[in-house]
């Protein structure tokens, strides 16, 4: 899988060198090998753009953490971007919550999959999720799809609607559910009809049985080796149903990726499955972090660099917690604190965070302040000289009016923010006070 995607990215990241921040020049060159090697994958030139850009704005001017390469750093940004292309980071399940039998309609072209990945997603949830599952193929057009999807069933243990000769899709999708309920099962899988094109007959067909079944998923099944064509299909099929999801299949033979990296950004459905092979078993819920991985086959640098980033959290938070015992606290303290905010998840860990500020919290509340106040604040910080930061006293009218400038903010915010850290370092004198942070439980209130 991908195998040739992964060899072309391999050898970019090597040319990466020096130390310090990432040089724009290097960033610019290293993306413009990314975008070939996008592009020869095949994946849709408005994706490979986003990429590119997205990637070379979080690089350029990036500082190299300790003990990793500019290379490694970069490995990291590219994996993180290929996570966001796939996906995000989480793991679209099936949406199941529903009184039963929860529909689920597979769709999608003739030869795609779709009878094959109805049966594997059918054994799937029996297997796994114990669930009572039956299939039924709706597709009369192909002489024997319906006795295909019985054998299937057959092979897998899963219960298929007997089959009766001369039924229409609608009549067979009402006998489904009738059956379905009557006996209790949990999910029904519909298959419906494929065609050689999208056509118009076949979205009437789909849309009519969906007004009979209701289904709480509808997935596409797309063939990856089809590449850009995979996405069109795609592209058409959304436009016409509201699909939920998609299953990409032959994802065994596909070494270039370019319809795994395209669909969610040009259709906007997450994938969720992706087929690995003939046999029933050989199907796997679409992990984005995984799939990136496997892309660009460098997990073991993005992990090293995840723990090198974890390594300098853990020690500015150690630097400052001793800051903190001391009585000091300045604002490139704050400014340390408010990084370690966004990335510890925002606001809402603020209470933990910030113990006995009980003041500093109140003046939160009463600002309105969100996550996004929290990048104003170090933005802020940010337009400050560091000279200014170590001694927030030397910041007279004339240089607080630089700062709101050079931080789009207005005086008034500068000032805001002054105040909070003088709430802050009167609040850390105290802890001084109750002797150090042994004494920060009293703070909290208890
Ligand atoms: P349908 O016309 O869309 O229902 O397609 P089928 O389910 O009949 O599949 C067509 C062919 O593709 C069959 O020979 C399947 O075994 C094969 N196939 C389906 N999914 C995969 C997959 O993920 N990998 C591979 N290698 N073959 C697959």
């Amino acid at each position: 899988m991908f195998d040739s995607l992964s060899d072309r990215l391999g050898g970019v990241f090597d040319k990466l060198r020096g130390r310090g921040a990432l040089k724009e020049q290097d960033v610019r060159d290293a993306m413009r090998e990314v975008r070939i090697a996008l592009l020869e994958a095949d994946v849709a030139l408005p994706v490979v753009r986003r990429f590119v850009d997205r990637v070379t704005e979080k690089a350029i001017g990036q500082s190299v953490l300790r003990s990793v390469t500019p290379g490694q750093q970069v490995v990291k940004i590219v994996n993180d971007e290929l996570i966001e292309t796939l996906g995000g980071d989480v793991t679209p399940e099936l949406d199941l919550a529903a009184s039963p039998p929860v529909v689920i309609m597979m769709v999608g072209l003739q030869g795609s999959g779709k009878t094959t990945s109805t049966a594997k997603i059918s054994k799937l949830l029996k297997d796994k999720q114990g669930k009572k599952v039956m299939m039924a193929s709706l597709d009369v057009n192909r002489p024997a799809a319906q006795e295909q999807l019985k054998v299937l069933g057959e092979q897998t243990g899963v219960a298929t609607l007997p089959i009766i000769a001369g039924q229409q899709p609608t009549e067979i999708a009402t006998r489904a559910m009738q059956a379905a309920k009557l006996q209790a099962v949990d999910v029904l899988m519909l298959d419906t009809a494929g065609r050689l094109h999208v056509d118009q007959q076949l979205m009437d067909e789909m849309k009519a049985v969906a007004g009979i079944a209701t289904p709480r998923e509808t997935l596409l099944v797309v063939d990856s080796l089809t590449g850009q064509d995979a996405v069109n299909v795609a592209q058409s099929f959304a436009g016409e149903v509201d699909l939920t999801g998609v299953v990409l299949t032959r994802m065994d033979g596909d070494a270039r990726g370019g319809a795994a990296l395209s669909m969610r950004a040009v259709t906007g459905k997450p994938i969720k499955f992706a087929g690995t092979g003939e046999k029933m078993d050989a199907i796997e819920v679409f992990h984005p972090s995984r799939v990136a991985n496997r892309i660009l086959g460098m997990g073991d640098i993005v992990s090293m660099v995840e723990k090198a980033a974890e390594a300098v959290k853990v020690e500015e938070a150690e630097e400052l917690a001793k800051r903190m015992e001391q009585g000091k606290f300045d604002l490139n303290d704050l400014r340390t604190q408010l990084r370690q905010m966004q990335s510890m998840g925002g606001l809402g860990m603020l209470a933990g965070m910030m113990p006995g500020m009980k003041k500093a919290k109140a003046a939160m509340a009463a600002s309105n302040m969100d996550d996004k106040v929290l990048l104003r604040m170090e933005a802020i910080i940010g337009s400050m000289t560091k000279k200014e930061r170590a001694n927030p006293a030397l910041l007279n009218a004339k240089r607080k009016i630089r700062v709101a400038n050079g931080s789009g903010t207005q005086v008034q915010d500068v000032n805001k923010v002054l105040k909070m850290h003088q709430e802050m370092s009167k609040a850390m004198k105290q802890i001084k006070k109750m002797g150090g942070l042994k004494g920060l439980a009293a703070m909290f209130g208890k």
